[in-house]
């Protein structure tokens, strides 16, 4: 053997020894998380509620010796972690669950329920692994002050709440988190994926996840007897008319290179056969990735709306009244340098073949905002793997349909789940504070 080779032997072995006490100390410590993972799936609170969840994060960091902020920006969890000089890095959870009975069959299922912003009582579930994000997060914040020898700089770790209803982000930016406390040089997070195999990770580089808008439609009309539609203007019709021609936005006016979604979720009117109503009521959801296709869908829309209500003879006041509420999510973008060098830490840490280079969705995540506050500060969110090694190849097979996120069937599998996340983001944060 020469020297070369035996110096490339030394420390390959070097790089295994660090890379399995970190893996070791995740064994150890696994027992806790796993407690803490059942804990927060059995009490999942929905958006703008996560009073005990943020609670119990706050409570999490404040014994590793964080300073804490809560109630910032809501139900919001602002810890840091001053550890001499260098770059300062936020990592960030969500907090909330979703109004959904959950239908797993698990020993530690949900059977919790809280009133919902209407007062109605729904059961809640953490239908979109949050509370795996949490854990991992927690895990991180654990093997990064046990460790904290091995890095330098500032570390700011936030619980967000209410993602689920892209108001948390923000919140939390409008109440100073960048003001308030150091501003990140960088910005991690996670998110669960429900088709990547336990104990993988996906990364997207560049553009990962899309502008989304909730639109409301009021189609009004002059109701009247079924039998009479001649003395009516039915908004019905001209709903269904409306519908069929707003699929011609994607269609027909936007460049097909250019992602775009327009859907119609939801649709209510009338009340009975032989009444023609005054009012029919549309929930839209709208999905894209550049600001023009953006903008170019929000005024199709309105012209398409009004004009149609022209072509159905409804006078002025009457026309459809369209209204784009306040939830807008920007496009999450990936730092295409930052991802590239993670990439590199992610094969280090759970083996080539378990880094999967993946492309944009049209899913919206409310993270992407704190990347897009000027000066743009480099953000990376990936997606962690949840799914059972034995369901994943009954699903490759054709055998199994896994549940999406959002589904009352979503089921981590935690244990490798969990391992991987906190495996992951810790060292993705060692290596952006690497003491030199
Ligand atoms: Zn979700
Ligand atoms: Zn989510």
């Amino acid at each position: 053997m020469n020297k070369a080779l035996v110096w490339a032997a030394l420390f390959a072995i070097s790089l295994n020894v660090s890379a399995n006490s970190l893996q070791d100390q995740i064994t150890k410590d696994y027992p806790y998380l796993d407690k803490l993972y059942k804990h927060l799936h059995q009490n999942p609170e929905i958006s703008f509620q996560e009073k005990q969840t943020a609670k119990k994060i706050a409570g999490e960091l404040k014994e590793l010796g964080f300073g804490i902020t809560t109630n910032f920006g809501g139900h919001g969890v602002v810890g840091v972690f001053k550890n001499g000089d260098g770059p300062t890095v936020m990592v960030r959870t969500d907090l909330d669950a979703l109004p959904i009975k959950e239908q797993t069959g698990l020993t530690y299922a949900s059977k919790k329920t809280q009133k919902d912003r209407d007062g109605k009582v729904t059961h809640t579930m953490h239908a979109c692994g949050h509370d795996i994000h949490m854990t991992a997060f927690v895990g991180t914040a654990r093997r990064l002050i046990d460790n904290k020898d091995k890095w330098s700089g500032t570390l700011i770790m936030i619980g967000q709440p209410a993602e689920e209803r892209s108001g948390g982000a923000k919140a939390m930016l409008k109440e100073g988190l960048f003001e308030k406390f150091p501003r990140p040089d960088y910005n991690l997070a996670i998110h669960v994926s429900a088709d990547l195999k336990a104990g993988t990770v996906g990364v997207v580089k560049g553009y990962a996840m899309a502008n989304v808008d909730s639109v409301d439609i009021v189609v009004r009309g002059q109701g009247g007897h079924g039998a009479y539609p001649q003395n009516t203007k039915d908004p019905i019709v001209l709903a269904a008319q409306i519908v069929q021609s707003l699929q011609t936005i994607v269609s027909r006016e936007i460049s097909p290179l250019e992602p775009a979604v327009v859907t119609v979720g939801s649709i209510h009117g009338g009340s009975q056969h032989n009444i023609i109503s005054n009012e029919v009521k549309m929930q839209l959801t709208l999905r894209s990735y550049s600001n023009e296709v953006r903008e170019h869908t929000l005024k199709a829309i309105k012209r398409m709306t009004s004009n149609l209500g022209r072509a159905a003879g409804l006078p002025e006041d009457l026309l459809p009244v369209v209204t784009v509420l306040d939830e807008y999510t920007p496009a999450a973008y990936n730092n295409p340098k930052l991802a590239t060098k993670l990439i590199g830490v992610f094969e280090k840490t759970v083996g080539k073949d378990n880094v999967i280079e993946l492309g944009p969705e049209m899913v919206g995540e409310d993270f992407g905002r704190y990347g897009q506050v000027e000066p743009k500060i480099p953000s990376l969110m990936f997606r962690l793997g949840t799914v059972e090694a034995g369901k994943f190849k009954k699903a490759k097979d054709g055998k199994l349909r896994l549940p999406t996120l959002h589904s009352a069937d979503f089921a981590p599998d935690p244990k490798p789940t969990i391992e991987t996340g906190v495996a992951t983001m810790s060292n993705a944060v060692l290596e952006l504070m690497a003491k030199n």
